[in-house]
């Protein structure tokens, strides 16, 4: 009979984070659970580092960014010894199933404690940068998105008052999910997103097509692992002359109250985790997909590959012109 389970949080932090450990929390007391709240990420895992949760402690947090529990990349549980002290505090605290909330590494640390020692895991995606196979959103990103979008049209102000060129560099070394999401939303004349090479000459063209016409500003929006914004914004410069700025969102992206659908979607998410464990599932990861939450086993999910909507790319070149 299952009756005390571990929730950590892990990578990145990500807005909702809270509102899914206040879920995990609230879901398994209901059940007659009790939870034990993992600081750190791996690292308090390792440590011994945790705190009995109960329905007080997750009181007031739905709203606020960030993570109550602390979150880390912890070196040490790459290693087996590693993994095999978090084993000890496993047995010492009577952890018979771990909920954990974060990226794809996290899932994959989960995955490999599960077959190393048995403990039934479950995996919530809670990450900006909407990048884990098997869901269709991940815990955070709406809010990211947002944050964009904020930060664009407050940019738009100032670039249409002085007639500039504005690039904007978000979040997403291996992905543009955030870059096309806030592109779209803000209305970004050009998007620049890794999955798609480009060319300056191409950019250029553009800019000047739109200057010939009257355009007189322009908001290009990079994702980081597409090209550095100071880097874009010099070869325009460069190329046309054009007075171009560049405004890094940076860390500005992981912290503020999470949006609504965010605080849902977190809410399902780890609700869903704990009826897992309840029902005796391991080695499994949440996810929403049409609408509709799904669960998944984690290595299947990790070995399929995430892509991103290609049509929705080329729409905002349409309606960017
Ligand atoms: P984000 O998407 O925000 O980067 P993430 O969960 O992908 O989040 P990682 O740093 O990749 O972030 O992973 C978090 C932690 O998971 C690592 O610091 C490490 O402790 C653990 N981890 C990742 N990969 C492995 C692995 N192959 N074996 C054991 N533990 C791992």
């Amino acid at each position: 009979m299952l009756q005390r389970i571990g929730v950590l949080t892990s990578g990145g932090d990500s807005p909702g984070m809270n509102a899914c450990i206040r879920a995990v929390v609230r879901k398994a007391v209901y059940h007659g659970l009790e939870v034990m709240g993992i600081k750190r990420g791996f690292n308090g895992f390792i440590e011994g580092d945790m705190v009995p949760l109960h329905l007080g402690s997750v009181a007031d947090i739905i709203h606020r960014g960030g993570t109550i529990l602390h979150t880390a990349r912890s070196v040490q549980f790459l290693n087996p010894e590693g993994r095999a002290r978090a084993n000890e505090n496993v047995k010492r605290f009577g952890i018979q199933g771990l909920v954990v909330i974060g990226g794809d590494g996290s899932f994959r640390g989960a995955s490999i404690f599960n077959r190393e020692y048995g403990l039934p895991v479950v995996g919530v995606p809670g990450t900006i940068d909407n990048d884990i196979p098997g869901t269709d959103q991940t815990i955070g990103f709406d809010t990211a998105v947002n944050t964009a979008v904020e930060a664009i049209n407050k940019i738009r102000d100032t670039a249409t008052s002085h007639e500039r060129t504005f690039v904007i560099e978000v979040m997403g070394r291996n992905f543009g999910f955030i870059a096309l999401a806030a592109g779209l939303a803000g209305g970004a004349e050009t998007i620049l997103i890794p999955e798609r090479p480009f060319s300056y000459d191409e950019i250029c063209e553009r800019l000047m097509r739109g200057y010939r016409r009257g355009k007189l500003h322009s908001i290009i929006v990079v994702a980081e692992g597409a090209a550095g914004g100071l880097e874009v914004a010099r070869k325009i410069k460069e190329r046309t002359g054009f007075d171009t700025k560049v405004t890094i969102l940076g860390h500005l992206q992981r912290g503020g109250t999470p949006t609504a659908a965010d605080r849902i979607l977190a809410s399902c998410l780890g609700a869903k985790a704990v009826e897992l464990l309840m029902a005796g599932e391991t080695r499994k990861m949440v996810g929403i997909k049409a609408g509709k939450v799904v669960a998944l086993d984690i290595e299947d999910a990790l070995s399929q590959t995430r892509s991103i909507d290609l049509d929705m790319y080329s729409l905002a070149g349409i309606l960017s012109i």
